[in-house]
């Protein structure tokens, strides 16, 4: 699924509300669900609203400005859902698990924050 071939990504459906997801965070260029199948029990997909970039080499070659916000929004969402330690991940590349051709990180936290945190 490429987004240059045409066919609009699974995300891009998500961010035309064509499909459910539950978002977490929206900025005018980034959005935030969770991922359908969490691989840890904080499991946040935060992309850009804009399709063009594949992989995050593009997208930090193409538009570093927007990279950054990215990872900002994903902070931000780690800061608030996570204990405030988190992974950051980007797959690039089928090879390395990619499946979704529309740039992503994936925020992975293996605790919520504690409740006595409020
Ligand atoms: P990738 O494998 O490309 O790095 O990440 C794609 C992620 O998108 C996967 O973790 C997958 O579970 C998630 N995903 C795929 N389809 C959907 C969907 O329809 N809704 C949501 N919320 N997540 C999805």
């Amino acid at each position: 699924m490429s987004s240059t071939s045409g066919q609009p990504t699974i995300f891009s459906r998500i961010i035309a509300r064509e499909i459910p997801a539950t978002i977490v965070a929206e900025t005018e260029h980034i959005i935030a669900f969770l991922d359908i199948a969490p691989k840890a029990p904080v499991h946040v997909v935060v992309t850009t609203k804009d399709p063009q970039f594949q992989n995050v080499a593009e997208l930090a070659a193409g538009n570093p400005a927007l990279l950054a916000e990215l990872v900002a929004v994903a902070e931000r969402i780690a800061v608030e859902r996570t204990n405030g330690q988190f992974r950051l991940v980007f797959n690039t590349g089928a090879a390395a698990g990619q499946t979704v051709f529309h740039v992503h990180a994936h925020v992975l936290g293996s605790q919520e924050p504690s409740d006595s945190m409020g």
